[in-house]
């Protein structure tokens, strides 16, 4: 970026308005809100410091995630929209690889299973839908979206898919700090 601001590079190539208030267009990882970003930058970290704890094939799989939105983030091509709203088929949250989006449904979420399941639970697992169609690893989606949301969640003491969430909702975080979980 030599020799002048690159304007085009910014704001989704929109240098007459220069609409991005909260600079969430700065790549090909489009954050369409705040609590957009606030998930995946949370979801993300997690993961990252939970591959350390893990066996082999786990950490794996988040390493790889890892090398997949890195990957996505550089190109002129790929992008990944993730999104807070309805996913058109219902449900907790859904990866289209064909738009590139993934949306986690909080209010659904919160109606339907907030005693097991949470936005960053769901946000991993949708992670994993996203792992599986870039990696083509020939398993089941669900195994490798469910190996993605485990690793999350037993950082979190969460326990497995499907377990109750304690009622106080505050966990030990990686980070040393007790934190409700999202
Ligand atoms: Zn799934």
């Amino acid at each position: 970026m030599a020799g002048g601001l690159n304007l085009y590079g910014f704001a989704g190539g929109d240098p007459i308005n220069f609409a991005d208030p909260y600079g969430l267009a700065t790549d090909s990882i489009i954050l369409e809100s705040e609590e957009a970003k606030t998930l995946f930058d949370r979801t993300t970290r997690i993961l990252k410091l939970a591959a350390d704890r893990e066996d082999r094939h786990n950490r794996r799989n988040v390493e790889l995630l890892m090398d997949e939105i890195e990957k996505v983030r550089a190109s002129d091509t790929d992008h990944l929209t993730v999104g807070i709203g309805e996913c058109e088929r219902g449900g907790f949250g859904c990866y289209d690889p064909d738009k590139g989006t993934l949306r986690v449904d909080v209010e659904y979420i919160r109606k339907a299973s907030w005693s097991t399941r949470r936005p960053v639970t769901t946000a991993a697992h949708e992670l994993g839908h996203f792992l599986d169609h870039r990696r083509f690893f020939g398993a089941s989606d669900e195994a490798v979206a469910m190996s993605i949301e485990a690793t999350l969640r037993r950082s979190l003491g969460m326990g497995p898919p499907g377990a109750p969430i304690r009622p106080s909702g505050t966990y030990h975080s990686l980070e040393g700090q007790p934190s409700v979980v999202p």
